[in-house]
């Protein structure tokens, strides 16, 4: 019986938002961490290699069978585990494992165990984080071929037959969709992040999470009963009666609210005076337009294209892309699609390009810089998206663009791709809208220019933030500063949204700051015209913006550029809007 002393809390991030409390369940995974080495003998290498091949064979129909038992609520994401399919025959892990036993005449568990490491540290040179966590994709793969190879039982979550909430050290995509909803009530892991493909599941399955907890798996015993506050990223082990009181208030209060605002999430974002904006959705595959537009989502205000090129040793051809863009497109007609090209950099995982060792990565041939050193693959793409124009509303947006000549750059580029589909005879949309987005400095002072150079703007904060205010966006270390609050980042939206009006181009904001509903009063004072987010941001947004009036914003607009702090903007934020912030909250709440 826990005592009034004894409770944990433990600081992680947050999956998912929600809050549940129940009983702990440890899933349990030993096994495939104690490795041990050995010689093969010349004569039995050609078996151990069979015994390899054979391991990967099991576990791709073990993952062939999880695929087809997908529930219908989850088929968005099967694409996910087919990339997990792909990945088995990977020439990064299973080439690289097979030449390992050739050539260094060790076990096949060890030779996987060593690609695999080689393949992840690829992945986690990369600043991006979205693509460094693929390389939990690597790992999870890596280890469904190993407990094949070792014999072990695979975790089977959907035998558990209580109510519970599951803690493991990582749940893999595969597992994470086998997670029956009447079963259990939510998750915490030891690993994993925000943009991990797990916590992208869990996110569609709108059950709490809290991810990257270190070390929950030590501290938490089967059955300790536990909280799990998914928005905050906070879990309590043992909680104190009074705590258990206040979250099973809190809980309630947020399902009854959750429940209330996506009735709503099909009517239009109209401010309490009458201002029309447009909420759109952020895809990384045409799968997630389904969750858009269940969430009321008016549009693809960012659809980020790299997922189709990772885990793979080839990029994707022309029709593969133009295939993925026009289905988007057809979905998604009448409403934009703003297909961002390639926001890549360096990456080591896909072959044919070589690419040099980066200091910082962050700072080195990513994004638009990555496209124009690679004028082919960049057409490719472009084509790909010029065809999939002729079946929607379909736009382009440039990501990490510093000044004017790399617009020049790609708008040549554009031309020859023209050129090029003109003489292939093939169907293309010229008149497409081009946009820029804003999230380097540079760009910001240089928006007046910029602005004769394209259709629309779209802030991208995520990296505004980082590049502002020099903090490198996945370093735990220094995440206590990023704050999109900052009066530095507030006064550059500023700049390019009054730089937009006076040229008569859209602003729009794709970065996360425009899925917290405490940014709202400031983004509608500033002016934005367009915001777009995760879909399961969608309808809290939506309902907030009917909560405010765009011209009381403006005058606090005016209250906001007078602070000098990042806390000091909170706190007027929520000293005036407290009320309307603390009733119109969704996925973030308040427990004052
Ligand atoms: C951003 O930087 O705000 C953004 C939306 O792009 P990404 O997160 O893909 O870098
Ligand atoms: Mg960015």
């Amino acid at each position: 019986m826990p005592s009034d002393t004894t409770q944990i809390i433990l600081k992680g991030i947050s999956g998912s938002p929600g809050i549940c409390i129940g009983k702990a369940y440890l899933v349990d995974k030993e096994g495939v961490d104690v490795i041990e080495k050995y010689s093969i003998p010349e004569n039995k290498v050609k078996k151990e290699i069979n015994r390899f091949k054979s391991a990967v064979t099991k576990a791709k129909n073990e993952l062939a069978d999880i695929i087809k038992g997908v529930p219908e609520e989850l088929r968005q994401h099967a694409g996910i585990l087919e990339t997990h399919l792909v990945l088995h025959k990977d020439k990064m892990l299973y080439g690289k494992a097979i030449d390992i036993i050739k050539n260094e005449l060790v076990n096949a568990e060890w030779a996987l165990r060593e690609a695999t490491s080689q393949a992840k540290s690829m992945f986690s040179n990369i600043s991006d984080p979205y693509l460094k966590s693929r390389s939990a994709d690597i790992e999870h793969v890596s280890e469904r071929i190993m407990r094949n190879l070792i014999g072990c039982k695979d975790v089977n979550i959907s035998n558990i037959d209580k109510r519970v909430i599951l803690v493991a050290h990582t749940l893999s995509p595969a597992e994470t969709s086998q997670i029956q909803l009447e079963k259990i009530m939510g998750f915490i892991t030891d690993r994993g992040g925000k943009a991990s493909h797990t916590s992208i599941i869990v996110r569609t399955l709108e059950i709490p999470a809290v991810l990257g907890l270190d070390n929950a798996t030590q501290l938490i015993k089967n059955n300790s009963i536990i909280i799990v506050d998914g928005s905050k990223g906070v879990v309590i082990v043992d909680p104190e009666e009074k705590t258990l009181i206040n979250y099973d208030g809190l809980s309630k209060k947020y399902e009854t609210r959750k429940a209330d605002i996506l009735r709503t999430s099909d009517l239009p974002a109209k401010s309490a005076d009458g201002h029309l904006f447009s909420i759109m959705g952020n895809i990384e595959q045409p799968e997630e337009v389904v969750a858009v537009k269940d969430h009321g989502g008016e549009g693809i205000g960012l659809f980020r294209t790299e997922f189709l090129y990772l885990g793979r040793m080839n990029f994707p051809d022309e029709q593969e892309l133009f295939n993925q863009y026009k289905e988007v497109a057809e979905l998604m007609a009448p409403h934009p699609v703003i297909i961002r090209t390639l926001d890549i950099n360096g990456d080591k995982a896909i072959s044919g390009i070589p690419t040099p060792e980066e200091a910082n990565p962050s700072l080195g041939l990513r994004a638009i810089r990555f496209c124009l050193k690679n004028p082919k693959i960049f057409k490719t793409q472009l084509r790909a998206i010029l065809r999939a124009a002729a079946y929607g509303n379909v736009q382009l947006l440039l990501p990490m663009i510093s000044g004017c000549e790399e617009i020049h750059h790609t708008h040549q580029i554009i031309d020859e791709a023209v050129e090029s589909l003109e003489k292939d005879g093939l169907a293309y949309n010229r008149d497409i809208q081009i946009g820029i987005m804003i999230e380097i400095p540079s760009a910001v002072i240089m928006a007046d220019a910029m602005a004769d150079l394209v259709d629309f703007f779209s802030i991208g904060t995520n990296d505004l933030v980082q590049y502002t205010l020099a903090i490198d966006r996945v370093n735990r270390h220094v995440a206590y500063l990023y704050n999109p609050l900052h009066p530095a980042v507030i006064r550059m939206i500023k700049h390019v949204v009054d730089t937009g009006k006076k040229k008569n181009i859209k602003t729009f904001m794709c970065g996360e700051m425009a899925s917290e509903i405490i940014n709202l009063p400031i983004l509608l004072g500033l002016g934005l015209d367009a915001f777009s987010m995760a879909p399961q941001s969608i309808p809290s947004i939506k309902n907030m913006i009917r909560k405010i009036s765009v011209s009381e914003s403006k005058l606090f607009l005016k209250e906001v550029l007078k602070q000098t702090s990042a806390i000091d903007t909170m706190n007027l934020i929520t000293d005036t809007y407290g009320d309307t912030l603390v009733n119109g909250i969704y996925d973030k709440y308040t427990d004052k």
